[in-house]
């Protein structure tokens, strides 16, 4: 198994360059191909010595993934089945909206939390994906995006949410060392980069240290312990009161305001007494609340809210102040909802899910 050049930074080619016996700006040139030419082979790095290509060669790959399977939706939302150089399946979205195009990256295979409603949830965790699989994410729907007409020829993504399958702050390091990537060899600003978490309180905190100006996004998905616990069995250790104090700690450190996602699920968790919970919960916090109806998928034993019932929940939390949005339905069709798609493949059963 060879080393993979994708997750490498510049300074890190640069280095690997003068190790090798090159210039140190061989390193860029290389970072170059990786990231701005989208190149899989190292022998189609044409700016490069053909002995260099060699070296390279001998302990290294690029580690480009394959796209095994696309699914598309009418709103031009696709979601792609990867196989990486290495390992089992992978999912990504892209999402185009009017003036940007979005990726929907995943951090693990599979993921240790379970909540009720996630298909990649019920299918258990498999294993962390490194930085470079992270970046190829990216790399692969920017691509597809522009096969697909969805982007101009010169278009590139502009924004990504770690938000598919996994919970980014369990694969911390390689998480962060993909953030960065992005936001450095990928050139996306920092501020179009959210990082999306069920609430892992030690890594809330340390992600405040870091200094960054990404948009933190945490699902609660329930206002009390007692249904959270049932709809989120992987993350029990960490009351709502802990996770809603370790976001006010981002907010003091960051300046960044936090948004609270909320799946609403029919009858379980969107009835106003809910949203009077969740408001006393969110109080003096700055954030605001994006609700997501549940989308009706075959098997979850769970159901989409009335839209009277949405209204109501949003109507009494935007009577205290809180600043509420609602999730554009996006995929439909496609078994947009992460984990459904590899779950398909490795089963012939879509079904269940949303972040
Ligand atoms: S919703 Fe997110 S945290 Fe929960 S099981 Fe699915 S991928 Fe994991």
């Amino acid at each position: 198994m060879k080393n993979l050049l994708l997750g490498m930074s510049t300074a890190e080619l640069k280095l690997l360059a003068k190790e090798l016996g090159e210039k140190k700006f061989r390193g860029k040139q290389v970072s170059d191909w990786l990231y701005r030419q989208g190149c899989r082979e190292i022998s189609g790095m044409a700016t490069l010595p053909v002995a260099f290509k060699a070296k390279l060669e001998e302990g290294y790959q690029i580690g480009r993934s394959l796209v095994k399977k696309i699914s598309k939706s009418k709103d031009g939302t696709f979601k792609l089945l990867l196989q990486p150089a290495y390992g089992e399946l992978v999912e990504t979205v892209g999402m185009p909206y009017e003036g940007r195009f979005s990726c929907c990256v995943s951090t693990q295979v599979g993921c240790p939390i379970g909540c009720a409603f996630c298909a990649t949830g019920t299918g258990g965790f498999k294993r962390n994906l490194s930085a470079g699989e992270i970046v190829d994410q990216v790399l692969t729907v920017g691509e597809t995006a522009i096969k697909e007409k969805l982007l101009a020829a010169d278009g590139r993504v502009s924004h990504v949410v770690f938000m598919g399958m996994g919970e980014p702050l369990l694969n911390y390091d390689a998480m962060l060392a993909a953030v960065h990537l992005i936001n450095s060899e990928l050139a996306i600003g920092m501020r179009n980069i959210t990082v999306s978490t069920i609430g892992y309180v030690p890594g809330i905190y340390r992600l405040a240290g870091e200094d960054l100006q990404l948009t933190l996004a945490v699902s609660l998905h329930a206002a009390d312990d007692a249904l959270r616990r049932k709809l989120v069995p992987g993350m029990t250790r960490y009351t709502l009161q802990e996770i809603t104090d370790a976001c006010k700690h981002y907010f003091r450190e960051t300046g960044r305001r936090v948004t609270f996602e909320y799946c609403l699920l029919k009858g379980v968790n969107d009835g106003q007494a809910d949203a009077a919970k969740l408001a006393v919960l969110l109080q003096g916090l700055n954030c605001h609340v994006n609700l997501i109806p549940f989308n009706k998928v075959r098997g979850s034993g769970f159901y989409p809210p009335e839209t009277f019932r949405v209204t109501n929940f949003r109507r009494v939390l935007e009577e205290t102040g809180i600043t509420v949005t609602q999730r554009e339905q996006r995929g439909e069709g496609i078994e947009a909802a992460c984990g459904q798609l590899r779950r398909q493949a490795l089963t012939g059963q879509g079904d269940l899910r949303i972040k």
